[in-house]
C-alpha cells in the first residue's frame, strides 16, 4: 500500500469514526423489564402501528419517588423524563411484593408496563372514560389500574385501543 493510499484509508475510517460520534447510540435500559418492551413492540406491529426506535429507559424506584413524581396517590409505576430520556419508574416494592400475589399478576404487570410504555412511547394521555358497552374501563390508559382480569377477559379490545388512538 502506498503512501496517498493510506491516507485514504485512514481518512475512512476517520471519517467513519466521526459519523459514528456525532449521533449518540440510543440509550436501550429495560433491566428486566425487556420482555414487556418485546411485547409491546410486537402487538404494535400487530395493530399495524410502526414503532421507532426511541430512547427509553425502565427502572425500579422505591415508593416514595414513585408517589413524589406522579400526581395521584397509589402509583404503582410511572413515566417520566430523565435527561431528555423517557423513563418508566416502578414502584419496586409494589412489583417483588405485592405484585405476585394478585390474581392474574401476569396480565396486570404487561397491563402496568403497557399503560406506561403508552405514555412514554406513544405520548398518550390518561382516559377514565367507560365503554358503554363493556361497562368496562375504556382504555388502560385509564388513570386507575385496571383489574388484571378484566384487562384479561376483553385484552383483544385493549390492545387495539392502546395502540389505534394517539393523543
Ligand atoms: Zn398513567
Amino acid at each position: 500500500m502506498n503512501f496517498s493510499r493510506k491516507m485514504i484509508v485512514a481518512f475512512v475510517i476517520m471519517t467513519s469514526l466521526t459519523a459514528g460520534c456525532a449521533k449518540p447510540a440510543k440509550k436501550h435500559e429495560y433491566g428486566e423489564f425487556a420482555a414487556y418492551v418485546d411485547q409491546f413492540k410486537n402487538e404494535a406491529k400487530t395493530q399495524g402501528l410502526s414503532i421507532e426506535d426511541q430512547d427509553l429507559v425502565i427502572r425500579y424506584g422505591n415508593e416514595e419517588e414513585v408517589k413524589t413524581k406522579s400526581k395521584v396517590n397509589r402509583a404503582l409505576a410511572i413515566c417520566t423524563q430523565e435527561q431528555g430520556v423517557p423513563t418508566v419508574v416502578v414502584d419496586e416494592k409494589w412489583w417483588k411484593d405485592k405484585l405476585p400475589t394478585l390474581d392474574h399478576h401476569e396480565d396486570l404487570a404487561e397491563l402496568v408496563l403497557f399503560h406506561e410504555l403508552g405514555h412514554c412511547i406513544l405520548g398518550r394521555h390518561h382516559k377514565d372514560d367507560i365503554d358503554a358497552q363493556n361497562r368496562i374501563p375504556a382504555s388502560i390508559m385509564n388513570s386507575k389500574a385496571i383489574p388484571g382480569a378484566v384487562y384479561l377477559e376483553h385484552r383483544p379490545y385493549y390492545t387495539s385501543e392502546l395502540f389505534g388512538k394517539t393523543g
